[in-house]
């Protein structure tokens, strides 16, 4: 058992960046008593025995956790109190052990996006694309709604997954959103984003060139060292402004670090230093 004081669970756990993440974070905070004794490590958590992972980390000592694949949803149900953008998520990312031994759990992973976003553009008032109705796609709807955007169509290859969420949204909403498959997406968007995992197989999105408003912005939620399959189709669509996930993921440490400790890192230097990391 680790004897840190954070950790990110997951299985696999190896391929982890959370840790150089975090490490950078808080040598941005040397010396401040809140960071004192701050460690961060990663924590391989069998397959059926999450549970027990996370309060046998606690009992060593254990404040804090990140949950990773395939754990999100199991960490959901894990915490007794969920913010409120856990709750839309359906997904907790983020643990917090409070004063009575019981877990606080968030998610951070849409403020990371938001974040990263409004590093390149304005999402207020613009034309939202959300490419996919998976679990990521569900956890930067309510951030991305809170800008506001002008409206948000949520594109997906099972149709029915995207209805059940705008459903679900629009009920809280007066913004306009909008359900479709990626044939049928009509009108164009300032801000694209992809959040499907077709670019894992290389594979390309079936969706039409003319969906891309002029100056409209690609982000990609994939990363990695090359161009990823997403970014390349929509730089052939002639779409300028191409973003990858990298600054999502650091952006969603940053906000899951700003929970446990209250502070706010800089994640620019921690982003430039990532990318050469790839
Ligand atoms: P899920 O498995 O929950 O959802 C996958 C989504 O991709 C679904 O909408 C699915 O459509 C769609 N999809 C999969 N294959 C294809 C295909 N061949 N063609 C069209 N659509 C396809 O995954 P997540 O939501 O958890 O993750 C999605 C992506 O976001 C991943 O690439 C992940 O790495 C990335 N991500 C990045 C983060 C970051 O910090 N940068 C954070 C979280 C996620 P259908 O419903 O029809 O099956």
């Amino acid at each position: 058992m680790t004897q840190a004081t954070y950790v990110v669970i997951g299985n696999p756990i190896a391929h982890s960046k959370s840790p150089q993440i975090h490490a950078a974070f808080a040598a941005q905070f040397a010396g401040h008593p809140v960071v004192e004794g701050f460690s961060y490590e990663r924590l391989l958590a069998p397959l059926d025995g999450f549970a027990v992972s996370v309060n046998d980390f606690a009992a060593a000592g254990g404040r804090g956790a990140n949950v990773t694949v395939p754990f999100k949803e199991e960490a959901f149900r894990l915490a007794s109190t969920l913010s409120e953008r856990a709750q839309a998520a359906g997904a907790v990312n983020t643990l917090q052990l409070q004063s009575d031994g019981s877990w606080l759990g968030d998610n951070t992973d849409g403020a990371g996006l938001v974040a990263d976003v409004l590093r390149h553009t304005d999402i207020r008032g613009r034309r939202i694309l959300l490419l996919g109705a998976g679990g990521a796609a569900r956890g930067v709807i309510l951030p991305l709604l809170a800008q506001p955007p002008a409206s948000l169509t949520l594109a997906n290859r099972t149709l029915s997954k995207a209805q059940n969420l705008i459903e679900h949204f629009q009920r809280n909403t007066p913004i306009p959103l909008q359900a479709c498959e990626y044939t049928a997406i009509s009108g164009q968007f300032d801000l694209i984003i992809n959040a499907t995992s077709a670019s894992l197989g290389g594979e390309r999105l079936p969706i039409a060139d003319s969906v891309f408003a002029p100056g409209a912005l690609a982000y990609d939620m994939m990363y990695g060292k090359d161009e990823t399959p997403f970014l390349a189709q929509v730089r052939e669509a002639g779409v300028t402004q191409r973003v990858d996930g990298l600054g999502m993921l650091v952006g969603q440490a940053a906000e899951a670090f700003h929970v446990w400790t209250g502070l706010r890192p800089d994640v620019a230097p921690v982003l430039d230093w990532m990318r050469t990391q790839l």
